[in-house]
């Protein structure tokens, strides 16, 4: 046996498309390779950031269309994330203060709430901090930063995909503790980008959705049992014309679900049980956690 007899979706948690880029084009690669739903993701124009919330809108509005035009060309099931960056916030600082970047920011987040309230799109992201050293008085902003977004987050009990830095299970420790402050929800606070340890020690009991670069699917099976945290496969697909194929490439996601399937029955793990993981990954957990139906 090849592949899955799964029938229900197969979902990239987490991409970009790009006018500039493959865009649609990328979206039929995914299709072609078996994918059935994507989670699109705002991508920054960091050439030319909003400077205003109507900025933001306009902004928002592209990632819409691309959506849209994603629907209508391929059939895909598309569920739009929106919402400032991290890095964009930290890249402003310095063209128009701290006060003013954090202002906008936090406009950013509330236009990016009123999308969602009209269920244009299902959660705001990316959201998080820099991935990158910055200095320490920038960094105490980002975390109080981060809490304020996620206190809006909560308010209208949206889900959030969040863009940190990488430092292993502390990361997850300190951000479950600004969701805690923030009162959001843990089954709506999800970490993109995560790597392929899915043990809810590592992972303080957070959800997360990899990226399933070579080599993950093994770790995902060695550390995931029945009953951990929700977690979901991603591209983080930028596609963007100087990185082709970054980060991962349109077609992984169906790639590592047949690896994925081909090591579960290689293990004697239980077909039944393969069944209900994939139905857990690519519909029930999203499902909940975006109140979405990727199908
Ligand atoms: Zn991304």
């Amino acid at each position: 046996m090849n592949g899955w007899n799964w029938t229900g979706p197969i979902l990239d948690h987490h991409m970009h498309l790009d006018n500039t880029g493959m865009g649609v084009e990328a979206a039929r690669t995914f299709k072609s390779a078996g994918g059935t739903s994507l989670i699109l993701v705002h991508k920054p124009n960091f050439n030319s950031l909003p400077k205003n919330k109507d900025d933001y809108r306009a902004a928002y509005s592209k990632t819409l269309d691309m959506a849209e035009t994603v629907r209508k060309n391929t059939g895909i099931n598309v569920g739009v994330i929106l919402g400032p960056h991290p890095v964009s916030w930290e890249r402003q600082i310095d063209e128009i203060g701290l006060d003013r970047s954090t202002e906008l920011h936090l406009e950013a987040v509330s236009s990016a709430l009123e999308f969602t309230q009209e269920r244009q799109a299902i959660g705001i992201g990316e959201v998080g901090r820099p991935h990158y050293p910055i200095s320490e008085e920038r960094w105490n902003h980002a975390n109080e930063l981060l809490i304020e977004v996620l206190k809006m987050a909560k308010e209208d009990d949206s889900a959030v995909q969040l863009h940190v830095e990488e430092n292993s299970s502390e990361t997850y420790r300190t951000i479950d503790e600004i969701r805690r402050q923030a009162g959001l929800g843990r089954d709506k606070t999800i970490r993109h980008y995560a790597k392929a340890n899915l043990s809810d020690k590592f992972r303080h009991g957070m959800s997360c959705t990899v990226n399933v670069g070579k080599g993950s699917i093994c770790n995902i099976l060695d550390t995931w049992q029945n009953g951990n945290a929700p977690w979901g496969m991603e591209t983080d697909y930028l596609d963007d014309p100087k990185r082709p194929g970054a980060v991962l490439g349109p077609k992984t996601i169906p790639k590592r679900t047949i690896e994925l399937c081909d090591e579960w029955r290689k293990r004697g793990k239980r077909e039944a049980d393969l069944d209900e993981l994939l139905h857990k990954v690519n519909l029930d957990w999203v499902e909940r956690t975006y109140d979405w139906v990727p199908f």
